[in-house]
């Protein structure tokens, strides 16, 4: 079985991917960890990755192509969650042929969807206590005593900085211009499942292995 996890900052990707692993053996190819291992490893790919980054330039779709084949070579009969990788149709074929090669295929492009606004709710109204870090939200989860942490007592909370509108949508308007070019080239061919990723993450983890199946 091999996957596409497609899925916006907030979706819940991460975990899911990391479950995926833990659960069923398969293995995550994240294109920036097998770039910066092969990099760190000193392998022929690797060199040559090197020498382009350190060009400024980007690294090109023939040794990207390389990396993963030489990934899906060791991952076997495991089954492959694709992270980051395709981004262009280009590159979708490029893994089609990879694949068939190793006579394998592309079973599912999964995208865990999220309601962005709903999003933005989610993560701009969290906080934590300064203190123990136990997690709080304006709607959902205030302390039971109006400024006090349920957990610890203090009175002292913290937002992240980064925990506002504006990073979320920005990040979500890259997400939707980064899958927008390969989306299209999956649909046309049936395979991409949407789940919802506001759901809780029990929930999506069985939406999931339901499409995986047994
Ligand atoms: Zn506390």
């Amino acid at each position: 079985m091999n996957i596409i996890l497609l899925g916006p900052p907030g979706a819940g990707k991460g975990t899911q991917a990391a479950r995926l692993q833990a659960q069923r053996g398969m293995v995550q190819l994240s294109t920036g960890d097998m770039l910066r291992q092969a990099v760190a490893n000193g392998t022929p790919v690797g060199l040559q990755a090197k020498a382009v980054m350190e060009a400024g330039e980007l690294v090109s779709d023939a040794i990207v192509s390389a990396l993963i084949g030489e990934h899906l070579d060791a991952a076997g009969d495991r089954g492959a969650i694709f992270d980051g990788f395709p981004r262009t149709r280009a590159q979708a074929e490029a893994l089609d042929l990879l694949l068939a090669e190793r006579g394998h295929r592309l079973d599912h492009v999964i995208e865990l969807n999220v309601d962005e606004d709903a999003l933005v709710r989610r993560i701009v109204k969290r906080f934590t206590c300064a203190n123990c870090g136990a997690p709080y939200h304006d709607e959902f989860k205030r302390p039971q005593v109006e400024g006090v942490c349920d957990v610890c007592g203090s009175t002292e909370f913290k937002r992240r900085p980064d925990d506002n509108e504006q990073t979320v949508r920005t990040r979500m308007a890259e997400y939707r211009a980064k899958t927008a070019p390969i989306l299209p080239y999956y649909e046309e061919r049936g395979l991409v499942r949407r789940v919802d990723g506001m759901a809780p993450v029990d929930d999506v983890a069985a939406a999931i292995d339901a499409i995986l199946g047994a």
